[in-house]
């Protein structure tokens, strides 16, 4: 017998979690909802980690997320076990939780780097506030900064870095920053608003090993040059959280995440995912999806709570995403696109008021805009109808 009884139990403090507590009440759910979360914090906007939070301008309370009054939420505190035939969950109180319907939310936790000097005093990875709190702090003595990975971590970390003041290097294995989601033309552009703002970006390099005694003192790369380092922010990828969820023997899918159908439910009754941990079967891509982005956790939330309430909805929303340098420049982002064979280019690049229409086989399957340039209903609609457009189809 359990101790308690809820009719939905959220597992995870995060943005998924917290946009399905928001849409039960605001979709009319008056059953009670408990949210469970491992982090000392309740439910926070993690993208202010390396950006506005990162560069002091931004308060911890500001990053909160506001959540319906009756809401029940408790923070530092795991789900340990989770048992889907019997609609019970253990947590680390050791109370034992029964529920109508639950939320699988446990998100992603920083890809470590395998290397000689990983446990080096001043090697830092970001994934939650108290992170940027500790990079701000350990970054205020260094001289120089090494920002390891060219994705938007690493170069959104150097650029709040150097707003404070700090000399900042970015290497990665890519040659251009943010190339590997974007393309090349975007990556040039990344490099030049990066480099113009004085961050030195080492690109097609790979990190051997971090030199140093007790503290990190240089970056070493393959091919032996060594970048000084007072510190290091390793922005080198996410994996799924999916522990519990392979303890509990939920399918766990190919791309590493809670396999889910096209509702985001598991196999098991009443028991659904979101956020970074849901891989489902997407209509709006027909393909199977993972994608750890603040927006798409958000609307994944949104459509499991209304599906809690009884909607038997599609997941439909075009998947959103976008990425501060501090405020030099801001990308947006829709798709996400596997593969594409065709960039067409609208505006002007030199400006940084631009936009990249990425096609595949003449059909859009992701649009970039810079500067705000691009009409994103414009781009997230020629996406979701799948239907071939050519260049001509794109807007001007
Ligand atoms: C520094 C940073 C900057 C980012 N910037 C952007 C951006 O600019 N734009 C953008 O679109 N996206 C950005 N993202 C990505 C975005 O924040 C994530 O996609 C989003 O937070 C995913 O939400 P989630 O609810 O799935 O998971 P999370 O936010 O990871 O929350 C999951 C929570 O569950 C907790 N948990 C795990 N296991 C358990 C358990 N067993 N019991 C209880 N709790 C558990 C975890 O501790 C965590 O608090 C950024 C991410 C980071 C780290």
């Amino acid at each position: 017998m359990a101790d308690r009884w809820v009719d939905h139990l959220l597992i995870g403090g995060g943005m998924a979690a917290a946009a399905c507590a928001s849409e039960l009440r605001a979709a009319g759910g008056t059953g009670s909802v408990l949210l469970v979360g491992r982090e000392p914090d309740p439910p926070y906007h993690r993208p202010p980690a390396s950006k506005g939070y990162l560069q002091g301008r931004e308060s911890r309370e500001s990053a909160l997320i506001e959540l319906p009054g009756d809401v029940e939420v408790v923070t530092r505190t795991s789900a340990m076990a989770l048992d889907p035939a019997a609609k019970v969950a253990k947590l680390s109180t050791k109370e034992e939780v029964e529920y109508g319907t639950a939320l699988l939310a446990t998100g992603a936790m920083v890809r470590r780097l395998q290397v000689d000097g990983a446990q080096l005093e001043g090697v830092h990875y970001l994934r939650a506030l108290g992170n940027a709190d500790a990079i701000r702090a350990d970054a205020q003595g260094a001289d120089r900064v090494v920002c390891v990975g060219g994705s938007y971590i690493g170069c959104e970390v150097a650029a709040s870095l150097t707003q404070l003041g700090r000399r900042c290097t970015i290497v990665m294995l890519e040659d251009e920053p943010m190339e590997r989601g974007f393309g090349r033309m975007v990556g040039r552009h990344v490099r030049a608003v990066l480099e113009a703002h004085g961050i030195e970006v080492v690109g097609g390099a790979a990190v051997e090993r971090f030199a140093g005694d007790e503290r990190v003192a240089a970056v070493v790369l393959g091919d032996g040059r060594e970048l000084p380092a007072g510190v290091v922010v390793c922005g080198t990828g996410a994996v799924p959280d999916v522990m519990l969820a392979r303890k509990s023997g939920l399918e766990i899918g190919e791309l590493g995440g809670v396999r889910c159908d096209d509702r985001l439910r598991t196999a098991h009754d009443g028991l659904y995912a979101a956020g970074d941990i849901c891989e489902h079967d997407s209509v709006v891509h027909g393909r199977v999806v993972r994608i750890e982005h603040e927006e798409v956790a958000a609307a994944q939330g949104r459509t499991v709570a209304r599906n809690m309430l009884g909607a038997d909805e599609a997941h439909r929303e075009v998947p959103y995403f976008w990425s501060d340098l501090a405020d030099w420049a801001t990308l947006e982002y829709v798709g996400p696109a596997q593969t594409w064979d065709e960039e067409v280019v609208r505006g002007a690049p030199d400006d940084g008021e631009f936009s990249v229409w990425y096609l595949h086989e003449g059909r859009v399957v992701a649009a970039l805009s810079a500067g705000g340039h691009a009409d994103l209903d414009a781009a997230r609609g020629l996406i979701a109808g799948r239907e071939p457009v050519g260049a001509a189809g794109v807007p001007a």
